[in-house]
């Protein structure tokens, strides 16, 4: 017999508005936070989405996706976001702009702090994301912002017939490589080995493109500059040869770190500090389900961090009404 959820106590209490009872609460706004509010509204349970920093997460910032199926032609990451949205709203899911700053997953309901209120919930999702690597070399926190970047899309423009060096070897720099020759007059990846890590159609492109070239077995070691980027130094890693050479950019992708330091000592994390899930996307703390790249070190896609949204939240809408159950029984 299925339990119906209506039965939960839920919504803001007339009494205080600075708190807020939910079934789902949903941390982060990428296409697992989206996903599994599509899915937790469609089973009525009025989910309810904290955006987050970035609203639609790393895809908002994509400028084309061209692997996220039943689009042949590409999809904008900013279209497929509003999308996701649209489709999550329509059934009842509601997305506020607002960001959780602390939580007690102790406590039953589970307490999640935000700026504008407090939300008491009985289960959370949690879809916080990743957050790019920085290369941590001298000149790079002083020129973050003037020249120095993690985001080709949103800044590609201001390179207009510049020289840029883009730092990474995976398919984040090859794909925005391919993005900055829009703008750039030269593109230099600069990769740590002499084997790309990116897929074979990536690499292909990128090796096609005439603005795009390679400098491998080379570091990054400093960014220097004043107002703006200059130079970099660079290194080679096999002879030791170091030189500095011009340039108007540095884009750096090397990799992602999980948004998880909210759950420090609370939830299970792994070496690289990436939430620990069980197959059915529960983390140590029964009623709290994972999705996305938080707990995702291995795929990392807009499809699959969109099937664990969609599997956390069948996950907690089978532990609502577990709990019912169990309410109903005693
Ligand atoms: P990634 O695959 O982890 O690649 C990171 C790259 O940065 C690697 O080449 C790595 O070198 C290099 N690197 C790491 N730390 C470095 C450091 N301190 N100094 C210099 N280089 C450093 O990360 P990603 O490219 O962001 O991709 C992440 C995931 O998203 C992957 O699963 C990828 O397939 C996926 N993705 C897919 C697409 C697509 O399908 N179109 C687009 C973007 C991303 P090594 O190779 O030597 O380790």
């Amino acid at each position: 017999m299925k339990i119906s959820l209506s039965g939960l106590p839920h919504s803001s209490s007339a009494e205080d508005s600075k708190i807020e009872r939910v079934k789902v609460l949903i941390l982060g706004s990428g296409p697992a936070g989206l996903t599994a509010a599509l899915y937790a509204a469609r089973a009525d349970t009025n989910p309810v989405v904290l955006a987050g920093i970035e609203f639609g997460g790393q895809v908002s910032l994509t400028y084309t996706v061209e692997n996220y199926p039943g689009f042949p032609d590409g999809i904008g990451g900013q279209e497929l976001v509003e999308l996701f949205q649209k489709q999550a709203e329509r059934f009842g899911a509601r997305i506020e702009f607002d960001l959780a700053t602390e939580v007690n997953l102790s406590e039953r309901p589970f307490v999640v702090k935000a700026y504008s209120k407090t939300y008491l919930a009985d289960t959370l999702i949690v879809a916080t994301g990743a957050t790019p690597n920085h290369l941590n070399v001298a000149g790079e926190k002083e020129l973050t912002g003037k020249g120095v970047s993690y985001c080709a899309t949103c800044d590609g423009w201001f390179f207009k017939d510049k020289d840029v060096i883009v730092v990474g070897g995976g398919d984040s720099a090859l794909e925005e490589s391919i993005f900055l020759t829009r703008y750039a007059s030269q593109v230099t990846i600069v990769h740590r080995r002499d084997t790309l890590r990116a897929g074979a159609i990536l690499q292909k492109r990128a090796m096609e493109n005439p603005k795009i070239s390679f400098l491998y077995n080379t570091i990054v070691t400093e960014i220097i500059g004043d107002e703006s980027v200059k130079q970099v130094r660079l290194k080679n890693v096999q002879t030791g040869e170091e030189w500095l050479r011009d340039t108007d950019g540095v884009f750096i992708f090397i990799g992602h770190s999980p948004n998880t330091q909210l759950f420090e000592g609370q939830l299970e994390m792994d070496a690289g500090r990436y939430l620990v899930i069980d197959s059915l996307m529960q983390t140590n703390i029964p009623g709290v389900f994972a999705a996305g790249e938080a707990a995702d070190p291995h795929f990392r896609q807009v499809i699959t961090s969109a099937g664990m949204g969609a599997a956390a939240a069948m996950r907690a809408v089978h532990y609502l009404q577990e709990q019912m159950a169990e309410k109903v029984k005693a």
